[in-house]
């Protein structure tokens, strides 16, 4: 896209000055670890520019232009300004954030070990940058010194009709407007103009109006016992204004969100805005409703939206016209002008981590959001982190627990499955006996049924018996998987696809065996079980059309879908009182991983789905599958024990010292080339190493070692991993000694502080 530079500056002068005379922005980029770098911000800008504005400058050598952020305005910050090069053009016309918030974006860059230009880059949605869905409006006004007051001479007959109609409207009118009010072209209008009797000015206006459809308001619910209790803790800390990170811990269907939604209510009461984060896939029409029904003015952030959305959510929010943000992980940069409250539910949930740069993590940036304006933070979940239990327990977050479902409604009892004992699975099959005879009785009693496994498409494994070779991407070191709506061998980590090979790609022999099961197939045995019976796939594969998801759940709320089954997608925030049986085909996929995590992820996905059940008088059950029920995840899940869970994991966790107990920052080196890339992390490693050991810093260095996925979109890729209870020791270990090492050529380098996909 072409930049448009609203004002463009006369050609530089090069000319000698006192150095009190020159005036400087400070300007970072979208690169790593950049410190701000000073640019002379000519006369003529000086009276726009401020911080949080784009705008338009040189960089390195020859007169290439590069977008810079200004961070800071005043005289230089080095004594040698004689090749200070200069600021070409200025890209807004308002700041892009306030000042709290670029020093918030500062704080990001500098814990998450990123460029403060890159946090700025990514924070700010491109829909604000572009100005999506305004237009330029030429706004016409009467200019008052002119007329009616000295009433010029020889005025035409249609110049009289448009200084009547702009007197009648007593505001400025758009140019179009105007015109057709005063039955005229845009001539009389430009004529008058021009002899100073009428002012025009070019303003930036929304081009769609349109807000939300309203929905049907809902009183409050009367709180139990526990709830109020919990609610009154918050509300003193809000009544406080203090930041006080709250960890809500409740088992699901607690009524955690309505303690939210309580706790919101006081601080709209301030005339102050609060901002909900909650997982992507949870931001369901059954989430947004229920904020909807209860609050007058809801923006609703998430990726789906078009820039246009963006902008004119962005705007809301800014004016203070928004009481709730809720949104996905980047709505933690709303710019509400009075913050009273941060919520994120289901903090568990990793999606709250971003996967790219800058890495950050919602809930910390939540937590230093909330220490700078001075507002509570609550963390909801009924499985929360380690990392949060852990601060928990050390005192750093305030625990509220909410022990029951609301209404007195018992968990739902979990039946662990040894597939190992079961012929039908042992033949092939996903649903075991067992499982099907739920599922029979289950639809026979008019219930409905969830069934959650965690791999898509058809054969997750393609297998070569005579090598024993899985057929892997040509690009990754990841087996591809078989989808038999296309007929194709797909990729799931560059989304490669090939037909799926008659031989083996390695040994040429043919007779290559599809094995595994994955949600496509789990749907075809499912209608062959249970001809007739209407069932649903839910999976990133068929919800691909926007809107898809929110049509499959609200058909199977309607009833007209009586089994769902699908991945991830499915396994938390849904709340259909009709479901009386869930079943998890494989908790084993998880369980397996090669991931300190594991062992958590398989308890809070069991616990998640369980939570899917029982949500009314009609009760309902769960059943697990697996080949290793003795493992304590699933033995702690099954009895809904979290504490029991936790007690455990934190003991392994803080004899292997790995998070919470020590922070690790995982650092990943690719290229195409094998050799290369290896040496440039061995070598990487021995410096830092060199560095730790002799100077007997507390922090480890673990590796280097292929990183799990070895090679990915054609790179490969190696990995080494910091580890220390001291996070700013691993931070200047980093900044001296890893962002100034020299890679080879085509060599790239990510790193990542509190790494929570190890792959
Ligand atoms: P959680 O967020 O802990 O899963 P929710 O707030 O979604 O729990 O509550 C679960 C269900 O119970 C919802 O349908 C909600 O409307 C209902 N609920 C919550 N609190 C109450 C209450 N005090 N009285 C009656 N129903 C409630
Ligand atoms: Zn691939």
């Amino acid at each position: 896209m072409k930049q448009q530079h609203l004002f463009e500056p006369d050609p530089p002068e090069w000319e000698l000055v006192d150095r009190d005379d020159i005036w400087c922005a400070q300007l970072v980029f979208n690169r790593p670890l950049d410190t701000p770098f000073d640019y002379i911000v000519p006369e003529e800008f000086r009276p726009r520019l401020k911080p949080g504005m784009r705008v338009r400058v040189p960089f390195g050598r020859g007169d290439h232009l590069i977008t810079g952020y200004c961070v800071g305005l005043g005289k230089p910050t080095s004594p040698h300004t004689a090749r200070l090069k200069r600021v070409a053009a200025l890209i807004d016309q308002h700041p892009l954030l306030t000042p709290a918030m670029l020093d918030l974006t500062r704080w990001i860059a500098d814990r998450y070990l990123c460029g403060w230009g890159q946090v700025l880059e990514a924070v700010v949605p491109a829909g604000v940058k572009n100005r999506a869905g305004t237009r330029n409006q030429v706004v016409v006004r009467i200019n008052p010194e002119a007329w009616p007051a000295n009433p010029p001479p020889e005025l035409t007959d249609k110049q009289t009709a448009v200084l009547q109609a702009l007197s009648a409207a007593g505001r400025p009118l758009d140019l179009g407007q105007l015109a057709r009010l005063a039955r005229c072209g845009t001539a009389p209008i430009t004529a008058l103009r021009r002899r100073g009797i009428l002012l025009a000015e070019t303003e930036r206006t929304e081009v769609d109006q349109s807000g939300d459809a309203p929905v049907e308001r809902q009183a409050d619910l009367d709180l139990n016992v526990e709830q109020q209790r919990v609610l009154h803790e918050i509300v003193q800390a809000l009544r406080a204004r203090i930041c006080v990170p709250f960890l809500v811990h409740g088992v699901t269907g607690s009524g955690k969100t309505e303690v939210y939604i309580r706790a919101i209510r006081e601080v709209v009461s301030y005339g102050r805005q609060a901002i909900v984060l909650v997982p992507e896939i949870s931001l369901t029409p059954q989430t947004i409703r229920r904020f909807r029904s209860r609050f007058d003015s809801v923006a609703v952030l998430h990726s789906h939206q078009t820039d246009a959305e963006r902008h004119r959510h962005w705007l809301q929010i800014a004016a203070g016209r928004v009481q709730v943000v809720v949104g996905a992980r980047s709505a933690i940069f709303a710019p509400t002008p009075h913050l009273g409250l941060i919520v994120i539910d289901e903090e568990h949930e990793h999606s709250f981590k971003q996967d790219t740069v800058p890495r950050y993590h919602a809930r910390e940036v939540a937590l230093e959001r909330a220490r700078r304006e001075s507002v509570p933070l609550l963390l909801g979940s009924a499985t929360p982190t380690l990392e949060a239990w852990q601060r928990a327990q050390t005192g750093e977050f305030r625990l509220l627990t909410l022990q029951r479902r609301v209404a007195g409604l018992p968990m739902p009892p979990v039946l662990v499955v040894d597939t190992r004992e079961d012929p039908v699975i042992r033949g092939g099959a996903s649903i075991g006996r067992a499982l099907k005879n739920a599922m029979q009785q289950a639809l026979a009693d008019q219930g409905q049924i969830i069934l959650f496994l965690n791999l898509r498409g058809f054969s997750p494994v393609l297998w070569c018996p005579a090598c024993g070779q899985s057929i892997k991407c040509p690009n990754c070191d990841v087996s591809v998987t078989w989808h038999r709506e296309q007929n194709v061998a797909r990729c799931h980590s560059c989304d490669f696809e090939s037909p799926p090979p008659r031989s083996c790609p390695a040994c040429q022999r043919e007779g290559v065996r599809y094995l595994g099961t994955g949600t496509q197939r789990l749907e075809a045995e499912v209608k062959a079980k249970f001809p007739g019976v209407a069932c649903v796939r839910m999976d990133s594969d068929s919800m691909r059309r926007p809107g898809s998801h929110d049509t499959a759940l609200e058909a199977f709320r309607k009833g007209e879908t009586r089994i769902l089954l699908g991945t991830q997608m499915i396994s938390k925030g849904l709340d259909f009182p009709n479901v009386t049986l869930v079943g998890v085909i494989d908790a084993d996929t998880l369980l397996h991983q090669p991931d300190l995590r594991a062992g958590e992820r398989t308890f809070q996905l069991i616990a998640q789905v369980a939570g899917r059940t029982g949500r009314s008088a009609r009760g309902g059950r769960v059943l697990v599958q697996t080949s290793s029920p003795a493992e304590p995840p699933i033995v702690f899940a099954s009895r809904h024990d979290y504490l029991g869970f936790v007690r455990r994991e934190l003991a392994q966790r803080q004899q292997m010292l790995y998070p919470p107990f020590e922070t690790l920052v995982r650092v990943i080196v690719r290229g195409p080339d094998d050799a290369v890339t290896a040496a440039a992390i061995h070598e990487l490693a021995t410096l830092l190493r060199t560095q730790i050991e002799s100077r007997k810093l507390g922090a480890r260095l673990l590796g280097p070692a292929p990183a799990p996925v070895a090679r990915l979109n054609t790179l490969f890729r190696y990995h080494l991993q910091l580890a220390s209870a001291d996070l700013e020791l691993l931070k200047q270990l980093w900044r001296t000694h890893g962002a100034t090492f020299k890679l080879p050529p085509h060599v790239e380098i990510a790193v990542d502080v509190d790494p929570i996909n190890l792959r």
